[in-house]
C-alpha cells in the first residue's frame, strides 16, 4: 500500500475542506433560490397515541427537491440554512405552510401540527408575533400547534426561550426534539418552557424497557409533561413502549412522512392498517 507522506496529506486535507466550503456556498445559493422559486415543500409524518392507536399530531418535515436534480435530505441543507441564518426566513415560511395545510386536518379530525423551530428563530425578537400572524392567517388556533425545539437550543437561548411564555399562555404548545442527546441536564428540565418530551431514537437502539427509558418516563410524569418515542420501527417497540406508560409514538411502523395530500386518508386510518397499536 502506498504510504501516505505529510505534505500529500495536507494537500488531500486542504482538497476536501475546499470541497466542502465549495459544497456550502453551493447549497447556500441552491436554498435562497429554492425558498424564492418554491421548491421547498412539507411533508408530514404522523404522532399516534398509543392508548388507542389515534393520530393525535402530524410533525412537520421540510423536503427540498430542486428541479431535475435528487431530492436533497434536510441532515444536508438544514445545517446550511442555519449557519447563513437562511433558516429564519425558511422556518417562517415553514410556520405560515404547516399552520395553512393543517387548518382543515384539524377542523375535521382535530389533530394538532407540530414544527421544528431552530435556535436561531427562537433568537429573533418577533419570533412570537410571526407564530401569531401564521395562526391568524390559516385561522388555525393556537391549541393546534406544537413548537419543536431541541434541548440545547431551549438552553442556549434561555432569554429568547422566555419569548415562548406569551405563546403558551395563548395555548401553544412546546415540545423538546430529540430529548437526550443535548445537555441532559435533568435539573435544568424542570425550568424549561415545555409540555411535551420527545424521546430521542437513540434509546430505541437497544431494548426498549431499559432503566434509562424508565427513567425519563417517570421525570416526563413528575413534571407533567406527554412524552412521545421517536423513530418507532417495530410492533414490539409500540407495545414496550405503551407498557411503560409512553402516551405517543412517532416513526416508521405508523408510517413516513407523506406529502400534504396524503395525510387526509392516513387520518380516515386507511392506511395504518396493521400497524395500529390499539
Ligand atoms: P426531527 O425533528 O427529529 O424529525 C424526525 C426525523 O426522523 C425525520 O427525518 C423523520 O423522517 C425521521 N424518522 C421518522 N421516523 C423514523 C423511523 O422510524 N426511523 C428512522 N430511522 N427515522 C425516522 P428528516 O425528515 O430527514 O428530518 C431530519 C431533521 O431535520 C429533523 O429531525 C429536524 O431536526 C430537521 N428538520 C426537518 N424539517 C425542519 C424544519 O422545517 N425546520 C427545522 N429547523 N428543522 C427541520
Ligand atoms: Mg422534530
Ligand atoms: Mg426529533
Ligand atoms: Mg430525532
Amino acid at each position: 500500500a502506498a504510504k501516505l507522506g505529510g505534505k500529500d496529506r495536507i494537500v488531500r486535507f486542504d482538497a476536501g475542506l475546499r470541497a466542502a466550503a465549495d459544497r456550502h456556498r453551493e447549497l447556500a445559493a441552491g436554498l435562497r433560490r429554492a425558498l424564492r422559486d418554491g421548491e421547498l415543500t412539507l411533508h408530514y409524518q404522523p404522532v399516534v397515541r398509543l392508548a388507542d392507536g389515534r393520530i393525535t399530531a402530524v410533525e412537520a418535515l421540510l423536503r427540498w427537491h430542486p428541479p431535475g436534480g435528487e431530492p436533497i435530505p434536510p441532515a444536508a441543507f438544514i445545517p446550511v440554512a442555519e449557519a447563513t441564518g437562511l433558516i429564519v426566513p425558511i422556518g417562517r415560511w415553514v410556520l405560515r405552510r404547516a399552520c395553512a395545510e393543517a387548518r382543515e386536518w384539524h377542523e375535521r379530525d382535530g389533530v394538532a401540527v407540530t414544527v421544528n423551530v431552530a435556535a436561531h428563530q427562537l433568537r429573533e425578537p418577533d419570533f412570537a408575533d410571526d407564530v401569531r400572524a401564521a395562526l391568524a392567517a390559516a385561522g388555525l388556533p393556537p391549541s393546534a400547534l406544537v413548537l419543536e425545539l431541541t434541548e440545547s437550543a431551549l438552553v442556549r437561548e434561555a432569554e429568547a426561550a422566555a419569548r415562548l411564555g406569551p405563546l403558551r399562555a395563548d395555548g401553544v404548545r412546546i415540545a423538546i426534539d430529540d430529548f437526550g442527546t443535548g445537555y441532559s441536564s435533568l435539573a435544568y428540565l424542570a425550568h424549561l418552557p415545555v409540555d411535551v418530551l420527545k424521546i430521542d431514537r437513540a434509546f430505541l437502539a437497544t431494548a426498549v424497557d431499559t432503566p434509562l427509558m424508565r427513567a425519563i418516563l417517570q421525570l416526563a410524569e413528575g413534571l407533567s409533561l406527554q412524552t412521545v418515542a421517536e423513530g418507532v420501527e417495530t410492533q414490539a417497540q409500540a407495545a414496550a413502549l405503551r407498557a411503560l406508560g409512553c402516551d405517543g409514538a412517532q416513526g416508521y411502523l405508523f408510517s413516513r412522512p407523506v406529502p400534504a395530500g396524503a395525510v387526509p386518508p392516513l387520518l380516515r386510518g386507511l392506511e395504518l392498517g396493521a400497524a395500529r397499536t390499539g
